[in-house]
């Protein structure tokens, strides 16, 4: 386990209490972050993005006037953790259909991409994480990384195809990973 920082979780909607669960379970002081004066990166070693409904995401950051401190956090260089929904708004480019995003993370990204009959399963990374295994893999209506852009790599595939990228230190996953007992991608992530 790393040292004990405060890492934020942006608490607008969606998953965000079962991110607050892992990350306190790693030892971090976790802030709900519902306000602007919270992304002060001088204040906030980290911050988690998470799942819920992309498009509502959008409209509460807005309503809530966060978009120009959320740009700025991102953009410090602070590790960021974005998960489904969050993923959707840092891609550079959303299909599926087509909405504004953030353009954190050089990927294209399409929304509910997995098929009808699939919308939600469990699998694992096609590789080992680490000395461990195989991260296990939760998705739910989850989004499709169409394509990777020069920025951004590929940190772990499931079927042949990228489930985790990253692009600096801001990391962007297709699936749920606060959702499993597994914390290791949130320790990789936000480890000092
Ligand atoms: N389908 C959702 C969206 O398009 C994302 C799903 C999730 O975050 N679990 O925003």
């Amino acid at each position: 386990m790393g040292r004990a920082v405060r890492i934020g979780v942006l608490a607008l909607q969606g998953a965000y209490a079962a991110h607050a669960r892992t990350l306190a379970r790693l030892g971090h002081d976790v802030v709900e972050v519902r306000e602007a004066a919270q992304l002060d990166p001088a204040a906030l070693e980290g911050l988690a993005l998470p799942g819920g409904e992309s498009t509502t995401h959008l409209k509460i950051i807005d309503r809530q006037g966060l978009r120009a401190a959320l740009e700025t956090y991102v953009r410090s260089g602070r590790p960021v953790l974005a998960t489904c929904a969050g993923l959707i708004l840092a891609a550079r480019r959303v299909t599926g259909p087509a909405q504004e995003s953030f353009g954190w993370l050089d990927v294209e990204v399409a929304r509910n991409a997995w098929g009808r009959q699939v919308h939600s399963f469990e699998a694992a990374t096609d590789a080992p994480f680490d000395a461990q295994g195989p991260l296990p893999l939760i998705f739910i209506r989850a989004p499709r990384i169409r394509a990777v852009g020069p920025a951004a790599e590929v940190v772990a595939t499931f079927d042949g195809e990228p489930i985790l990228v990253r692009q600096g230190r801001v990391f962007g996953a297709t699936f749920h990973p606060e959702l499993t007992d597994d914390a290791r991608l949130h320790a990789r992530v936000f480890s000092a």
